[in-house]
């Protein structure tokens, strides 16, 4: 069992004079992250890397895990650690740690050494050489392959020296905290989660705003979207989700404007609320999972309807993807199950059965002026009683 992982990341190595910022917050959410693994570990800044050490016994699978979903992680590589960087020592502990690892399964190899600390006596290809050279010494099974290995060993010294072979991938990203904030509307259906975890990745802290429509949409419709906002926060790290009850918004649209244009109208008055409390929230953005011409608002000329009443830019980060595309990063990311779960959400209730396609903006203009009188003090009273819910991650 590793008692050390190496964590690499990759993009945040590019951050110039920022670098440190990036890497203090990778720092922070692996810490987080194992927070929620049985054991205890301390994570320090090791030049480049980020070094995890277990303190305690825990399990190397559920370690490997928790590191790899961390948004800026590219690998994570389970290390033997040599405290005196005896070469001979190295060699030894080398040849351990792959024995371990592979058994007797005859393998392919290329050694390769980095050394960190200039005033190590051996400099890199000569360590990577003896290296190797010792493990053919020690391992029957072992074949070098210099062009195309099954395995790469590595050898770095550091402060210590690290043994190991091929890691295993992370998400990828950027650490959350380090790209500002952004409101997602979250929705109980399949894209919006899925369009939540991809603006994460990219270092983006999530709120989420949900719109209600009691008793249309029933109990179990918002436990749906708190179970998604769960799994999101995963992760993301803590959600906070803005419950916004939209019924009686929904119903003054339906009693005074033309039903083929409700979705659109409603669709407006969502993001103009989701903006509102963005803004209280300090959030740059709004993020949403439409995808083009997946259903009717989602066509160009909705979703310019849409974008009208926005003040702030609205990223969708699904726009070009299938919807095939959509349902396997859902699954991959855990949310499939629960996103495919029947309850209705609100936008099904009041769905023409013939909605435009191609609204033309002036003409939704006109139709919401029927609204002009009754709906700022509906609106008002939705700001006013949000329910605001602290989605944590298990
Ligand atoms: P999803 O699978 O995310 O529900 P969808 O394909 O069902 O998307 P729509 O219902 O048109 O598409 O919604 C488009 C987007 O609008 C959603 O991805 C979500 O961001 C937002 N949205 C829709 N309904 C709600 C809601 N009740 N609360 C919050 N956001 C919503
Ligand atoms: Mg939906």
């Amino acid at each position: 069992m590793a008692s050390t992982y190496l964590v690499k990341y990759a993009e945040i190595g590019i951050k110039g004079k920022n670098r440190y910022k990036f890497e203090d917050a990778l720092v922070h959410r692996v810490i987080e992250r194992l927070d929620r693994v049985d054991g205890k570990f301390r994570v320090q800044k090791e030049q480049g890397r980020i070094l995890v050490e277990a303190l305690s016994e825990h399990d190397e699978e559920e370690a490997i895990t928790a590191l790899t979903h961390v948004f800026g992680v590219s690998q994570v590589c389970p290390v033997s650690e040599i405290v005196d960087r005896d070469f001979g020592h190295i060699c030894e502990a080398l040849v351990e740690h792959i024995k371990t690892r592979l058994g007797d399964t005859p393998f392919t190899f290329k050694a390769f050494a980095k050394r960190s600390d200039k005033s190590y006596p051996m400099e890199s290809p000569e360590i990577a050489i003896e290296a190797g050279d010792y493990i053919i010494n020690h391992i029957d099974t072992a074949k070098v392959d210099l062009h195309n290995p099954e395995y790469k060993v590595f050898i770095e010294i550091r402060r210590a020296a690290y043994v190991y072979i091929s890691g295993y991938p992370g998400v990828g990203g950027m650490p959350v905290g380090t790209a500002g904030k952004a409101m997602l509307l979250l929705s109980g259906g399949i894209d919006s989660p899925v369009a939540g975890y991809r603006i994460a990745k990219r270092g983006v802290n999530i709120d989420a705003t949900y719109f209600h429509a009691p008793p249309y949409t029933s109990e179990r419709a918002k436990q749906k979207v708190v179970d998604l906002a769960r799994i999101i926060s995963e992760y993301t790290g803590p959600i906070t989700l803005h419950v916004v009850n939209f019924t009686d918004i929904q119903m003054a649209i339906y009693e005074n404007c033309p039903h083929d244009e409700l979705t659109i109208i409603m669709r407006r008055y969502m993001m103009q609320i989701a903006e509102t409390i963005a803004r209280k929230r300090d959030c740059l953005a709004l993020v949403t999972g439409e995808s083009i011409a997946q259903v009717a608002s989602q066509t160009l000329q909705s979703l310019a309807a849409t974008d009208a009443v926005c003040g702030m830019p609205v990223f969708r980060p699904l726009i070009a993807m299938d919807k095939q595309e959509i349902v396997e990063e859902s699954q991959k990311i855990g949310a499939y199950e629960t996103s495919i779960q029947p309850y209705e959400d609100c936008c099904t209730i009041f769905v023409a059965k013939h909605p435009v396609t191609k609204p033309k903006i002036e003409q939704i203009e006109e139709s919401e002026k029927a609204l002009t009188k009754i709906m700022p003090p509906l609106v008002a009273e939705a700001l006013d009683t949000v329910e605001v819910l602290k989605i944590n991650p298990r």
